[in-house]
C-alpha cells in the first residue's frame, strides 16, 4: 500500500457491522435501512433486467436517468443542469466524491472540510494528493445544533487552497445548513476564487420542515460547484450504489474524464428503473421523510432515557449522543464494548473527526430502522446501564 494510504484501515462501518453480526447485536451502527425502497422501482429493476437491459449503459449513464436527475434539480431547486454535459452517473456518490477528487485536487492542494466529515472524504483528499483543513462543528451552547464559527472557516482558508467541501444535511451530526451559514461559505468561496464540492446525499431526508438549499443556488456559487446525489437515500436502496455528479460543464468533464478510468460506467439496468421513480415517487419520498422524523424522536426519547445526552438531528439517518451523562469519556472504547456487553453496535464520532479528542465522547446512532428494532435497542441499553 503506497505510504500516505496507510493510516486507513478497515472503514469504521465494516468494523461495527461486522462484530455486530457476531454478537447478534442490534446494528445502529453502519447507515442502511431496513426496508426496501418503492414497490414499482423494485420491480421495474427487475422487469429490466429480464427484459434484457443488461449491456454496458453509455459511460455516462442513461440518458433516461440524467434527464431525470436535471428535471428533479430545477423542480425542487430552480437549478437548471443541461443533462448531457452536466449531470453524470456514478457508482454510488462514493465513487462521484472519489473521481472528483482526483480530478480537482492538485498534490499539496488544500481542502477545507467540515469536522466531524464522513470517512471517504479524508481518504480521497489524501489519495488525490491534498491536504485538508478541519473546521470543526460544535453544538451551539444554546441549542445544542452542530453548527461552526464562520471566524475558523475564514481562518482555515490559505493560499493553497482549492476546495469547501460541504455536506448538507449533514452524517453524522444531523445538522441541516441554514441559508444563512450556506451564505457564510458561499462568500468564503467567492472572496478566495475556491471550488465547492457538496455531499447531497440525504438532500430529501430533512425534518420539521426544514428546507434543504443546494449551495449552488446561492450567488457566484453555480459556476464554481460540484455537487454529488445519489439513490441510496433517496429511495432507500443503498446496496444500488447509483450516484450522480451535478455542476458546470468545465468541472463535470473533469470527473468525467478520470471516472471513465475508474468504473467506465454504472449499472444499466437500475438507471432506468431510477429515472421512472424520480418522475413518479414524490409521495414515497415524503412519506419515508415522515417517518424518518418519527423514528428520530422515537430513538432520541429512548436514548434520553437510558440517560445519553442526545444531540439535535435536522435530518439524515443519524442522532449523536454524548456519553458523559453516563460516566463514560471514551466513545471508541465504548462503541468496542457495547456490542458484546448490550448487544447493540453504534459507530463513535471520534473517526469522523482529524481533531484529537473534539468526538471523543460521542456515539452516533442510526435511527432507519423498523420501530420494533429501535425499541429493542433502547430496552437492551436501558438494561446495560
Ligand atoms: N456521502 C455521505 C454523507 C454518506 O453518508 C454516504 C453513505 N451512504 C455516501 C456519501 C455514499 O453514498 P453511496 O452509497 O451512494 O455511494
Ligand atoms: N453512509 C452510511 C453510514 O454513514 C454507510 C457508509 C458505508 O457503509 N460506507 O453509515
Amino acid at each position: 500500500l503506497i505510504e500516505r494510504m496507510r493510516v486507513y484501515g478497515e472503514t469504521i462501518f465494516a468494523e461495527m457491522t461486522r462484530l455486530a453480526t457476531e454478537t447478534g447485536s442490534v446494528n445502529l451502527g453502519q447507515g442502511f435501512p431496513d426496508t426496501d425502497g418503492p414497490r414499482s422501482l423494485l420491480e421495474a429493476a427487475s422487469r429490466n433486467i429480464l427484459e434484457g437491459v443488461n449491456q454496458y449503459p453509455p459511460g455516462p449513464g442513461r440518458p433516461e436517468l440524467r434527464r431525470a436527475v436535471s428535471r428533479y434539480r430545477s423542480r425542487h431547486y430552480g437549478i437548471e443542469l443541461d443533462p448531457d454535459s452536466e449531470v453524470y452517473i456514478t457508482v454510488g456518490a462514493t465513487a462521484g466524491i472519489a473521481a472528483a477528487m482526483l480530478a480537482l485536487i492538485e498534490h499539496g492542494d488544500e481542502v477545507v472540510v467540515f469536522e466531524p466529515m464522513y470517512d471517504s472524504y479524508a481518504a480521497m483528499i489524501t489519495l488525490a494528493g491534498g491536504v485538508r483543513r478541519p473546521v470543526t462543528l460544535r453544538p451551539d451552547p444554546e441549542t445544542g445544533r452542530f453548527t461552526f464559527d464562520p471566524a475558523e472557516l475564514r481562518a482555515a482558508v490559505g493560499p493553497r487552497t482549492r476546495m469547501v467541501l460541504v455536506n448538507s444535511p449533514h452524517n453524522p451530526t444531523g445538522t441541516v445548513f441554514t441559508a444563512a451559514e450556506l451564505e457564510e461559505i458561499a462568500a468564503v468561496c467567492r472572496e478566495h476564487d475556491l471550488l465547492a464540492f457538496t455531499d447531497e446525499v440525504y438532500e430529501f431526508l430533512t425534518f420539521d420542515g426544514r428546507p434543504h438549499v443546494p449551495l449552488a443556488t446561492l450567488p457566484g456559487m453555480r459556476e464554481r460547484t460540484v455537487s454529488v446525489s445519489s439513490v441510496g437515500k433517496m429511495f432507500a436502496v443503498t446496496g444500488w450504489k447509483t450516484g450522480w455528479v451535478m455542476g458546470p460543464e468545465p468541472l463535470v468533464t473533469a470527473v468525467r474524464t478520470v471516472n471513465q478510468f475508474l468504473t467506465f460506467s454504472a449499472n444499466g439496468a437500475l438507471q432506468l428503473a431510477i429515472a421512472d421513480a424520480i418522475d413518479g415517487e414524490w409521495e414515497w419520498i415524503a412519506a419515508q421523510r415522515a417517518a424518518l422524523q418519527g423514528k428520530r424522536d422515537r430513538l432520541a426519547a429512548g436514548l434520553a432515557e437510558t440517560g445519553f445526552d442526545v444531540g439535535v438531528s435536522e435530518g439524515t439517518y443519524f442522532v449523536m449522543a454524548d456519553i458523559r451523562p453516563l460516566g463514560y469519556t471514551s466513545g471508541v472504547d465504548i462503541a468496542r464494548a457495547l456490542p458484546r456487553e448490550a448487544g447493540v453496535a453504534a459507530v463513535p464520532a471520534q473517526v469522523f473527526y482529524d481533531r484529537e479528542k473534539e468526538g471523543e465522547h460521542l456515539l452516533r446512532f442510526a435511527f432507519c430502522k423498523k420501530d420494533g428494532v429501535l425499541d429493542d435497542a433502547v430496552a437492551r441499553l436501558t438494561a446495560w446501564h
